[in-house]
């Protein structure tokens, strides 16, 4: 599934290309992409006529801010959010072209061109919100702070309580936006710290260190185009590159890069967790 960096990556290869541009027409292949509204029509008629503002990302959203119709006086704004779920994927082509096979959405541009939702396992979702909308949708306002929004405070005073295993806290999306497997694993060996301790044991510095592993990592990834590891995609098609910087994520059995001692891999918060026995306690 996509992560924070590969929807960051994708947003900032989107934004040169769509920014400015005019909505000039929805094409919805497939109407299950469809979070709201629901029907193809009021889709279509909530976006067409509106010029891109700006391309965003928060946690794993991609965001696309759209301005207010011209032609209607008191029009508000809305966004167009996006869930790229597990194999969600953009370019941007010939409006003329035909859609590809797993096409689910195409905006057509004033330049003739078009952004195309693919999605080829259909978990994605397309929304149009007012930005009070988007703000009051529960899933939305449930989301924790953005990593380098984190403050150590906030970090410690949310995970003191848990009594969950640090993985679950770190991949709960209310606790800390955007962090999925790939990110919490190499976050983890980064701050030496197991994937299976009680959150709470963990002590303040402990906790700090890791807040601290969060954002470099996810800052290295981003620098990196995000990681490929099946369908991950960026706009221009090609593969992010910090798989070929992973220290454990997907490396059981393999040396531990401190070390040497074999990696080693358990089950927690029902993912699959690689971690160093040796240098993580
Ligand atoms: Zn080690």
């Amino acid at each position: 599934m996509p992560e924070l960096p590969e929807v960051e990556t994708i947003a900032r290869a989107l934004a040169p290309g769509l920014t400015g541009r005019v909505v000039t027409g929805i094409d919805v292949p497939d109407a299950k992409v469809l979070a709201g509204p629901a029907t193809r029509a009021a889709f279509a008629a909530a976006a067409v006529g509106r010029m891109i503002e700006s391309v965003g990302r928060r946690a794993k959203l991609l965001l696309i801010a759209l301005g207010p119709r011209p032609h209607i006086a008191g029009d508000s704004p809305i966004v167009l959010a996006l869930h790229l779920k597990m194999t969600g994927r953009f370019h941007i082509a010939p409006s003329a072209d035909a859609p590809p096979a797993h096409a689910r959405l195409l905006v057509h541009l004033g330049d003739g061109n078009a952004l195309v939702f693919s999605d080829m396992r259909r978990f994605g979702t397309a929304r149009l919100a007012t930005p009070d909308a988007l703000a009051a949708w529960k899933f939305y306002a449930s989301l924790g702070p953005e990593p380098w929004d984190m403050t150590p405070e906030a970090f410690e005073a949310a995970l003191c309580r848990k009594t969950t295993r640090i993985k679950a806290a770190i991949l709960d999306q209310t606790v800390i936006a955007g962090v999925g497997n790939i990110y919490a694993d190499e976050s983890f060996f980064a701050a030496r710290i197991r994937p299976d301790t009680p959150a709470k044991d963990l002590t303040p510095a402990r906790r700090r260190k890791l807040l601290a592993a969060i954002q470099a990592v996810i800052t290295r990834a981003i620098a990196a185009g995000g990681s490929t590891i099946r369908d991950y995609r960026t706009p221009d098609g090609v593969e992010g590159g910090f798989q070929h910087q992973f220290t454990v994520y997907g490396k059981a059995g393999e040396p531990c890069p401190t070390c040497g001692k074999a990696l080693i891999s358990i089950k927690v918060a029902g993912r699959t967790s690689t971690f160093c026995p040796q240098c993580q306690k």
